[in-house]
C-alpha cells in the first residue's frame, strides 16, 4: 500500500488481526480497483416507517455522491408509506426497490422489526440480487467517500461514544442473564453501532436471522434487550468476529463534536426532534 504518511495515532488492526479501517490506512484508488474487478452487487437495506420517510431524500442524494460510487448498488427501502418515497436521480447501475411493511405503534417495534423483515427479504429476494448487504439508519447523510474499503465478510462500525473506551465493563451491553443478548462482565471486544453494518449476503442473513430469533425468544420471556437490536448485534459479533472493523468515521452524529482522530466524517446522523418523528 502506498500512502503519503503512515498513521500512528490510531490502531489499524484488531486483536484478532483484522483491519480496523481509518482514513490514512488504505489507498482509496487501489482498494476500489481491487473490488471493482469482482464488480459486486451491493444491497442497502433502510427502513423509513411513519414520519421517517422525510429522511429518504437526503440519504439517497448523498449516497449517490459518496457511497460506493461506480459500483452496482440497490437501495431497498422498507416503508409503510410507499407514496412518500421521493424520486431521486440515480447513477448508472443503481436502483431503488421499495418493499412494503406494516406501520408500527412503538419505535422499538420498528428497530426489532428490521431484523425480522431483513431476514424475510434476504431469503426471498435479496439473496438472488446481491453479493453484499448493508443495513443503515435512514436518518443519515453521507458527507465523504464510503468506498470498497468497507466491504468484507462481516463489517461493523465502532460506536462513536465508546471507541476510546477500553473498559469493556462500561459498554452498554445487555447485562441481564435472562436476555439472550446477555454479555457477562469481563467479556466483549468493542461496542458496535446498529446504525451501519454490512457483509456478504450469506453472513448477513445468518446474523439478522439469529438476532431476530433471539429477540423473539426474549419477547416470549417478556424481556426486551436494553438497546434493542443493537444489544443482539453486539452479542452476535462477540461470538462471530467481524472480518473488518470500521472506525466511527463511518457513522458519526451531528449531535457530537468531531474528535481530532476523526479525519473524515463519512456518514453523520441528523439531529432530530424525537417527539415529532417517532410514534411513541
Ligand atoms: N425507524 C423508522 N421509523 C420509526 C423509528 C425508527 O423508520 O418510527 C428506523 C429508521 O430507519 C431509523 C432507524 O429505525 O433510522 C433507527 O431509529 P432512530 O434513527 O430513531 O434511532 P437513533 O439513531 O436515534 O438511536
Ligand atoms: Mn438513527
Amino acid at each position: 500500500m502506498i500512502l503519503k504518511e503512515r498513521r500512528t495515532d490510531v490502531n489499524s488492526v484488531t486483536n484478532w488481526n483484522v483491519p480496523l479501517v481509518w482514513e490514512g490506512t488504505f489507498d482509496p484508488v487501489v482498494i476500489d480497483a481491487i473490488y471493482k474487478r469482482m464488480d459486486p452487487r451491493v444491497a442497502v437495506i433502510v427502513f423509513a416507517i411513519g414520519k421517517y420517510t422525510q429522511f429518504i431524500k437526503a440519504f439517497l442524494k448523498s449516497g449517490e455522491k459518496y457511497f460506493l460510487v461506480d459500483f452496482r448498488v440497490t437501495y431497498y427501502i422498507f416503508t409503510d408509506h410507499k407514496e412518500n418515497v421521493p424520486q431521486v436521480k440515480l447513477g448508472r447501475s443503481r436502483n431503488i426497490s421499495v418493499i412494503t411493511v406494516p406501520s408500527a405503534k412503538r419505535w422499538q417495534e420498528v428497530v426489532f422489526g428490521r431484523m425480522k423483515w431483513a431476514t424475510i427479504a434476504i431469503e426471498t429476494q435479496i439473496v438472488n440480487e446481491a453479493d453484499y448487504v448493508f443495513m443503515m439508519d435512514i436518518d443519515s447523510v453521507f458527507h465523504n467517500r464510503f468506498g470498497a474499503e468497507s466491504l468484507s465478510r462481516l463489517s461493523a462500525v465502532l460506536h462513536r461514544i465508546y471507541y476510546k473506551n477500553t473498559h469493556r465493563d462500561s459498554f452498554l451491553y445487555e447485562r441481564r442473564p435472562e436476555s439472550t443478548a446477555h454479555i457477562p462482565a469481563g467479556k466483549g471486544d468493542y461496542y458496535y453501532t446498529a446504525a451501519v453494518w454490512g457483509g456478504y449476503v450469506e453472513d448477513m442473513y445468518k446474523l439478522v436471522k439469529q438476532c431476530y430469533t433471539q429477540a423473539e425468544e426474549d419477547s416470549k420471556n417478556n424481556i426486551e434487550a436494553a438497546w434493542q437490536e443493537e444489544s443482539h448485534l453486539n452479542k452476535y459479533l462477540l461470538h462471530n468476529k467481524p472480518a473488518k472493523v470500521l472506525s466511527p468515521e463511518y457513522l458519526w452524529s451531528d449531535y457530537d463534536a468531531v474528535q481530532a482522530d476523526i479525519k473524515v466524517v463519512r456518514i453523520s446522523q441528523l439531529v432530530k426532534d424525537y417527539a415529532k418523528v417517532r410514534p411513541n
